[in-house]
């Protein structure tokens, strides 16, 4: 069978000389180089056709499409001016918390990790201390507990380093964590809200990237593991404020969703039907 392949993109930007200690990206000169080679070598085709050709089944097997996640800044500043040159498109799956002026955890913890190096011992004993001055009763043990399930490496990065990502995404119980997060995220960068308006695509940006062929798709209001929702209103939730969020500003006629970090249930699946998604992507592996 033939496959259009789909490229994922994070952060772009200047990594080396970049503003954020540790940050896991690609260097812009290497996305010039990248889209450079794909244009030369496959067709880049833009959302449309790839949505198009995917349900027609009208596959040619040299077709490329490049997905950009998360909605950083990166993709404005770095990715649109190279994507523009080169006359090629992309899809770009945003979340609309952001626009809140908030830092979504996924990205409170990238920057936590980096700034320590992805020092674990060190990353370990700032949240152990910050876990037990939010609750003077919390229990280590439910840190061992979730162990069982979290403690996994992925292409990226190592087990333990995963182990404690999916403890402050998801994990433990979400005020603790959310709260953790907040305030050493405070204390080293300061305000989030500062952080937030130069880390993120805003509206005005995603409507001029729209007017240029570029093309959105959803990726949940707070970048959550859908999967482990338990409660369906919930899934809904997240998903349905995306929708209204982007309906407002942009056309999307084949509407889609990118599951944060690939992760879905048949629960998901369902409610992602029911609202009229076309088609989900689960390539996200790191987070
Ligand atoms: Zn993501």
């Amino acid at each position: 069978m033939k496959e259009i392949k789909v490229i994922m993109y994070h952060y772009i930007r200047p990594i080396k000389n970049g503003k954020f200690k540790g940050l896991k990206g690609l260097e812009v000169k290497e996305f010039d180089n990248q889209i450079k080679f794909l244009n030369e070598n496959y067709n880049i085709i833009n959302y449309d056709d790839f949505c198009s050709k995917l349900l027609n089944n009208n596959i040619q097997g040299d077709e490329v499409l490049l997905t950009f996640d998360d909605g950083y800044i990166d993709h404005y500043s770095y990715a649109f001016p190279i994507l523009k040159k080169y006359n090629v498109s992309g899809v770009f799956f945003v979340n609309s918390l952001p626009d809140e002026n908030v830092v979504m955890d996924v990205n409170k913890i990238q920057l936590i990790f980096g700034y320590y190096d992805y020092d674990m011992t060190k990353i370990k004993s700032v949240f152990l201390k910050e876990f037990s001055d939010i609750d003077s009763n919390f229990d280590t043990n439910n840190i061992l507990e979730l162990k069982k399930k979290w403690y996994l490496p992925n292409k990226f990065d190592n087990a333990n380093i995963i182990f404690w990502k999916r403890l402050l995404q998801v994990g433990l119980k979400k005020e603790i964590r959310n709260l953790a997060l907040k305030n050493v995220f405070n204390e080293i960068f300061g305000d989030e809200k500062d952080v937030a308006k130069d880390f993120y695509l805003n509206i005005k940006h995603i409507k001029e990237m729209y007017s240029n062929g570029m093309s959105f798709g959803l990726h949940t209001h707070s970048h959550v593991f859908l999967g482990e929702l338990k409660d369906i209103s919930n899934i809904k939730d997240e998903i349905v404020k995306n929708i209204n969020y982007l309906n407002e500003y942009i056309n999307m006629n084949y509407l889609s969703i990118n599951y944060p970090y690939g992760n879905y249930d048949s629960n998901v699946l369902d409610v992602a039907k029911s609202l009229g998604i076309k088609i989900g992507f689960t390539t996200e592996w790191g987070g």
